[in-house]
């Protein structure tokens, strides 16, 4: 039986530092979208995945980046995964999955141009959309080998290597004949990276990873991936070769600070000539199809492995989620199921 109304997500107050849950957002219900709400061109969706990103936490600060901030009462923005209710465009029929950004709320109406339609490949799943072969997929893509143009030979460090992000970047650096090391919060994570193919792996979170990390990194690194900044961005700056790359693409561990800390030996990428730089995998838009081609491929010849972990609980689990996200909840892609449905 149709539902009589759906349910969604608005920032209600603008956290300082961590996420408040009950606080920061706040559900609202409104009448169920149904096939006469629809103008031409315009298509009803329901969500079935909300991907949940560390730069969400960015996007609740009232300050200047890639992205204006999500405002007061505005519905939460996110990517989805989400079924075709009803459509009214040619280009999407009742049934189609598809991606779009629709964010987080349980019904939709979307553009037709606003929506990707989504298609499994050979060895791939629904999900595998919003990670493997989504944003974080080609984030890791792009920002290794065009930012970071890997080379065989390089000696590629990984921070948040056992994210969605990292595992991908793990799997392309051993592709393209790197050595690679990956830093990750927990030993179930440590040995996961083991099994992807990395020739080393620590768990920053023991008390000796300094020294660790220090004989690990004896041969000085070649490219620093760096998904956390922080300490372990200085501890990296501190093994840089000379001339090496540091693919900036995100720094979570300054996400939630009020005051965040930048590296205090900075002055390193001067003395190792080191080229720093920071890249948004959106400036790649145009690429992504070509990108997602060899992901596909990598993905179904079995060279690259993928895990997600997927909360449950539907929309309102998603504040929580998100929460978690920054204690490290997540094996690879970080998902919250909206609905439960066997979308495969
Ligand atoms: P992940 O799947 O990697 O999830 C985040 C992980 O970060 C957690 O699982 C946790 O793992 C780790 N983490 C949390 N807090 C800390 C901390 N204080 N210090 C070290 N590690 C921490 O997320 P994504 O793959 O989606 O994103 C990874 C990074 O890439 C983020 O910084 C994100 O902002 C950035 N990004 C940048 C993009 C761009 O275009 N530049 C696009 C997409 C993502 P652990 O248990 O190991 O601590």
């Amino acid at each position: 039986m149709a539902q009589s109304t759906y349910q969604s997500v608005v920032l209600a107050k603008r956290p300082t530092s961590l996420i408040v849950p009950g606080e920061t957002f706040t559900v609202q219900e409104h009448k169920a979208l149904t096939a006469a709400d629809l103008k031409d061109g315009e298509v009803l969706v329901d969500t079935l995945y909300l991907s949940l990103d560390p730069a969400m936490r960015g996007w609740l600060n009232d300050t200047r980046s890639y992205v204006p901030p999500v405002q007061i009462g505005e519905k939460m923005r996110g990517a989805v995964i989400a079924k075709v209710l009803a459509s009214k465009s040619a280009k999407f029929a009742e049934g189609n999955y598809v991606t779009c950004s629709t964010g987080w709320t349980e019904q939709a109406i979307a553009k037709e141009k606003e929506l990707t339609l989504l298609e499994v490949p050979a060895g791939g799943q629904v999900t595998d959309a919003l990670g493997v072969l989504g944003m974080t997929g080609l984030t890791a893509y792009f920002g290794l080998i065009d930012v970071g143009k890997v080379k065989a030979g390089d000696f590629v460090v990984v921070s948040g290597a056992a994210g969605a992000t990292g595992s991908v970047v793990c799997q392309i650096a051993k592709l393209k004949g790197a050595k690679v090391l990956g830093l990750a919060g927990s030993d179930d994570k440590v040995e996961w990276l083991k099994e992807l193919g990395c020739d080393g792996a620590l768990n920053y979170k023991d008390p000796n990873f300094r020294a660790q990390f220090k004989e690990a990194t004896k041969d000085l690194i070649d490219v620093f991936f760096d998904n956390v900044g922080g300490e372990i961005l200085e501890m990296a700056l501190s093994r840089a070769k000379a001339h090496s790359r540091f693919i900036m693409c995100g720094a979570i561990s300054q996400y939630n600070d009020a005051k965040p800390t930048g590296p205090k030996n900075i002055s390193m990428v001067i003395a190792m000539r080191i080229r720093m730089e920071g890249f948004i995998v959106f400036d790649y838009v145009k690429e992504f199809p070509a990108a997602r081609k060899e992901l596909v491929q990598w993905l179904s010849d079995g060279k690259l492995k993928r895990k997600e972990t997927i909360v449950k609980g539907g929309l309102r689990a998603a504040e929580q989620a998100l929460v978690a996200l920054y204690n490290g909840i997540n094996t690879g892609k970080l998902l919250v199921e909206v609905k439960a449905e066997n979308a495969n």
